[in-house]
């Protein structure tokens, strides 16, 4: 019987796993793909916070201060930050040293398993896991489903809810002509719909570009565009495609997130900010909150989910109110068109609102950012009175 089995190699379960299994219990990872980290869903941009927070550092490729705003009808701004706003990685290494992290402390990572579903046992509950050879059982006192957005663990426990589900589409490519250090970001119903689209450089000549948007429409459409017309096209004349990149961003807390002996990290748990889809910070966020409620669930000996619940109130305290300023941001944004699009960044060009974003401007805290912006040019209410009353 193990103390805790983590379904998802990703982030949020192995820093699940690393944590219980530093604390002394009996852990296991299983991962349905055979190399943890791959295939790459990420465009690999997080703020040096998350390295911070993780307790260790991996290669960076660019450390990034600024940013190019390119929006509807020719509108465009260029964000210059005195410090490094955010860290170019390596997903898959990533990835990888946080599993390395959780097997260093004794968790048995069990890759190119597939979790196929679970009921509940006499002491906890039993997981039925597809290997090569064939199927195996294994029983636990925790299952911990970190297995994404399309949690398998979070519908087999009767725990999800309808929210609002990104398709993401994007390539690291060969010929992109973007500005070391700079982001570019691109927002407007012709290329990048209901979300944004995003370059990010990698090295002298290549970078990651890439879009989201909401189905029905079809990211993969609009990512073809991105060659073709726009202010993308600029920065990608004669690129070459090496490598295409796709994925889920859910948005949206499961509440609950937890039920008897079973608690959802990560996208599994909607842990993915509404204003960048970025969700490996506030993934391990999660997984540490997950760690000490199972830690004090083993010390009552209790796995219940009343026992558990103390799960949801952490979420809320550590990122929700984050997250869930982040939907009203969202939901703003979305209620915006071209033309408005255009002249709030316009707006956002006026040299006091500019530098409160140079300044404030923040991926893990994007509220941060529109409680300056608000603050320096009040007149942005008027775009979204509602909506953006949280921030003033
Ligand atoms: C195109 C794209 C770009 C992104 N860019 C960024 C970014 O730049 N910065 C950022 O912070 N976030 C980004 N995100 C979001 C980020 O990738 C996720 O929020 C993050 O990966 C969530 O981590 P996780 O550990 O919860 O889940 P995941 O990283 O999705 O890990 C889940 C793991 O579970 C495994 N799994 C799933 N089902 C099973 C099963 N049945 N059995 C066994 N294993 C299973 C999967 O193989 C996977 O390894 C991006 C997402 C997309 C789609």
């Amino acid at each position: 019987m193990l103390d805790a089995l983590v379904i998802g190699a990703g982030p949020s379960g192995s820093r699940t796993a690393w944590n219980l299994a530093k604390a002394g219990y009996s852990t296991s990872i299983v991962e349905e793909h055979e190399i943890v980290g791959e295939p790459c869903q990420c465009a690999g941009l997080i703020t040096p916070r998350t390295f911070e927070y993780l307790g260790y550092r991996r290669p960076v490729s660019q450390e990034m201060n600024g940013a190019r705003l390119w929006g509807p009808k020719e509108s465009f701004l260029n964000f210059q930050a005195n410090e490094t706003k955010a860290l170019v990685i390596d997903r898959p290494d990533l990835d990888r040293s946080i599993a390395e992290k959780a097997t260093d402390c004794g968790a048995d990572l069990k890759s190119g398993h597939r979790y196929l579903g679970h009921r509940k046992s006499s002491n906890g509950i039993i997981a039925t896991i597809q290997s090569k050879s064939g199927k195996i059982e294994l029983e636990t006192k925790m299952l911990i489903g970190s297995d994404g957005p399309a949690s398998r663990v979070a519908r087999d426990a009767g725990l999800s809810s309808k929210r609002e589900v990104l398709a993401a589409f994007g390539a690291d490519v060969e010929g992109y002509q973007g500005i070391d250090n700079h982001v570019d970001l691109f927002v407007g119903s012709e290329l990048a719909p209901r979300f944004f689209g995003w370059g990010i450089p990698t090295g002298p000549n290549t970078g990651r570009i890439g879009m989201a948007t909401v189905l029905p429409d079809r990211p993969k459409n609009f990512f073809r565009d991105y060659f073709h017309k726009g202010a993308p096209s600029k920065l990608l004349g004669g690129a070459k495609i090496i490598n295409r990149v796709s994925g889920l961003i859910p948005f949206g807390i499961r509440e609950p997130s937890y039920a008897d002996n079973i608690l959802l990290t990560g996208d599994a748990a909607g842990m993915a900010k509404p204003t960048s889809g970025g969700g490996i910070y506030s993934g391990l966020i999660s997984a540490d909150a997950a760690s000490e409620v199972i830690e004090n669930a083993h010390q009552k000996e209790k796995f219940d989910s009343k026992t558990l619940s103390p799960y949801q109130g952490l979420l809320k305290e550590r990122i929700g109110g984050e997250l869930s300023k982040g939907y009203h941001l969202r939901r703003a944004f979305l209620s915006l068109n071209d033309d408005q699009l255009a002249e709030i960044i316009s707006i956002l060009g006026e040299p006091k609102v500019k530098s409160a974003i140079e300044k404030t401007g923040d991926l893990d805290y994007a509220s941060l950012a529109a409680f300056s912006v608000l603050k320096a040019q009040p007149k942005l209410i008027k775009f979204a009175p509602l909506l953006l009353k949280p921030f003033i």
